[in-house]
């Protein structure tokens, strides 16, 4: 058993306004206990338009979830038209930051190298990124999985020290996974997860490699999360659909007590 603490992360994407936002977090409160939390660290990540509302509540109700982003820039501050600096983020008790999210990377373009600004960007205002990396389904059916993620975490990570990745999260989501209602067996994703920290050994250390915890992404639900969680280089989920409603993310809070 390693003791990293696990970090399940819910990823709203452009999903619900900022009443709908109040709303969810308060049912989610209702559902999840401070001793399901003492296990399990929780991130919430709105769309922009609703961080403030959350953090309000959160921070009235004094509710045990940690406050997330789906995305930032990497510059401060500037001339860069419907854009939000880390900076603006920190000043919101953000405490984790997605870099690199497949849809970023495919809808936006968003480069390894842009990502690695935004990665260092985001450790600069003392926030944690959560870089994420994973294969397509052709990628995979080629055998170029492992090259794949391997090649983005070492550009994702670049010019970073030991102890900062130590303290990062990675989330392994293969892209033919999100949104498809289709999981990577256990196996699968366990198997990539160990090669996403096998990378980090060899380039950062074993330390590096013991302390960051590695997230898997990809259809995560109630009835799949507790064996997942169980295996040995999976120290969390990072969940789009399943986020969305109280009743089944609050479930894969609580993915010990499944059968
Ligand atoms: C995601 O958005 O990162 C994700 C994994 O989505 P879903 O759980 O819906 O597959």
């Amino acid at each position: 058993m390693s003791d990293r603490k696990p970090l399940i992360s819910g990823n709203w994407k452009m999903n619900l306004n900022h009443f709908e936002a109040l709303k969810l977090v308060q049912e989610l409160s209702y559902q999840v206990s401070v001793d399901d939390v003492e296990e399990v660290d929780v991130s919430l990540h709105p769309p922009f338009t609703d961080i403030r509302t959350v953090q309000t509540v959160l921070e009235a109700d004094r509710l045990p979830f940690h406050l997330g982003a789906q995305h930032c820039h990497h510059e401060d501050s500037g001339a860069f038209t419907g854009e939000v600096s880390p900076a603006m983020l920190a000043k919101l008790n953000i405490s984790y930051v997605l870099a690199g999210h497949s849809e970023r990377r495919e809808i936006f373009g968003e480069s390894d190298a842009l990502i690695n600004l935004k990665v260092k960007a985001i450790l600069k205002y003392e926030m944690t990124p959560i870089l994420c990396c994973g294969e397509t389904l052709e990628e995979r059916d080629a055998g170029q999985a492992e090259a794949k993620v391997s090649g983005q975490i070492v550009a994702g990570l670049d010019g970073l020290t030991s102890e900062q990745v130590t303290n990062m999260v990675v989330a392994y989501e293969p892209i033919w996974a999100i949104g498809t209602g289709i999981t990577a067996s256990a196996e699968d994703a366990q198997g990539m997860c160990a090669v996403v920290r096998s990378t980090i050994a060899e380039t950062f250390g074993a330390d590096a490699a013991a302390g960051i915890r590695i997230q898997y992404g990809g259809s995560v639900k109630p009835n799949n999360a507790k064996e997942l969680m169980s295996q040995p280089d999976i120290d969390g989920a990072l969940v789009g659909g399943a986020c969305l409603e109280a009743d089944s993310f609050a479930r894969i809070i609580q993915y010990r007590l499944a059968e």
